[in-house]
């Protein structure tokens, strides 16, 4: 048993029910899991000790929604961009051709180093999809790299309808022999439901063959206009809906009946001059919302959580605290997943000290790195 006691913390943001927020806090860790949460007064024995020294602690962040393997640069688009050009979905084919000249072992360099930047930012569990192989191959290649990384891996071979192929081949190919290779190496199906990419028909037949094949759905859905992705998620009891930034009254009232998590990622609004999606619209309704950094080269080229935690608060009208919920508990809650997000006895601990001492400074110090430490149930295990 190794355990590992954590004194004078300023402000514990643990979620538990009673006092979420705790100040003048201790937490006691064993074998990788929170043992224990108090007042550091009370703080009991460990084998290590750690003094945050007043500093602020929260959960490690939940990064619900990236494309971390992938190879090439888009910048110039993004120069482009900038310069006024609007973005449709067909960039994606620049990265697919990058990505297909790449061998394992380069794809496995770039995504592992991009991981380690995520967890320099407090990110410590992460969700990372397929999407840029488009074909049997490359697709499946890209998911045992991932899986490789974390166990939230999601296949997305219908990302956008590669050269060559009409839909409807392209969409037996991708519910039929790629699927087979691919869904031993992913837990969820993901389909970009938009104009330019795949439609509502095309997008249930993906998410349906996905299920039949025992893996969950998710769905990119409203992002550049009011489509039906959202109403599909909804339809497919889909854990999250990704994007959301064009929602009608129907699209937000079925999102709060059916518990379908809205996944809102204002890195991309940022990267593509969109309008940002309206946060409290939702969260006035009681629709659950995770906040995520869609981490790709096209539209949200962020590994940042805090930087989205900032935007999120700037853009989409969160209050600090809740920005910090959607990038923890809600990412977990995207995931399915019971036992991250939080820092209630019980939880992994994966946790992150701030050199800060409230997590309002997440928001109110934007682009400063404030991460002191990230602590993971797997490194105490070795302390
Ligand atoms: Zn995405």
């Amino acid at each position: 048993m190794t355990s590992v006691a954590i004194a004078n913390i300023g402000e514990l943001v643990s979620w538990a029910d009673e006092r979420p927020v705790r100040h003048g806090a201790g937490l006691v860790v064993a074998d990788g899991v929170v043992a224990w949460v108090g007042d550091t007064a009370d703080l009991p024995a460990a084998d290590e000790s750690i003094d945050a020294g007043g500093r602020a602690v929260i959960p490690g962040f939940v990064d619900s929604h990236t494309h971390l393997v992938f190879a090439g640069d888009r910048a110039e688009e993004f120069t482009a961009r900038m310069a006024g050009e609007r973005y449709a979905a067909g960039g994606i084919r620049t990265t697919v051709a990058a990505t297909r000249a790449a061998g394992e072992e380069e794809l496995t360099r770039l995504a592992t180093a991009r991981m380690a930047e995520l967890h320099s930012q407090g990110t410590t569990t992460v969700e990372i999809k397929s999407g840029y192989g488009l074909d049997t191959d490359t697709e499946e290649l890209l998911l045992r790299v991932a899986s490789g990384l974390t166990p939230e891996t999601t296949y997305l071979g219908a990302h956008v309808v590669p050269d060559g192929w009409t839909a409807d081949a392209y969409v037996e190919l991708v519910t039929g022999a790629m699927l087979e290779r691919c869904a031993p190496h992913a837990r969820w199906i993901d389909v970009f439901c938009e104009v330019g990419a795949f439609d509502a028909d095309a997008a249930r037949t993906v998410l349906k063959a996905g299920i039949a094949a025992g893996l969950l759905p998710r769905i990119h859905a409203n992002q550049l206009g009011h489509g039906p992705g959202v109403q599909l998620a909804c339809e497919l009891g889909a854990a999250a809906a990704d994007h959301c930034t064009y929602l009608s009254d129907a699209d937000v009232a079925a999102l709060a009946d059916s518990g379908v998590v809205a996944g809102l990622l204002p890195g991309v609004e940022f990267s593509t001059r969109h309008p940002y999606p309206d946060a409290r619209r939702l969260l006035a309704a009681g629709v659950r919302i995770a906040i995520a950094t869609d981490c790709n080269p096209g539209t949200s080229y962020t590994s940042s959580m805090p930087f989205c935690i900032a935007l999120a608060v700037r853009e989409l009208g969160m209050t600090p605290l809740e920005a910090l919920h959607a990038a923890t508990l809600g990412g977990a809650a995207s995931l399915r997943r019971s036992d991250v997000g939080h820092l209630r006895p019980g939880a992994r601990a994966d946790l992150v000290i701030l050199d800060a001492p409230s997590h309002v400074h997440l928001a109110y110090r934007p682009g400063v790195p404030l991460v002191h430490r990230v602590l993971t149930a797997h490194q105490s295990h070795k302390l």
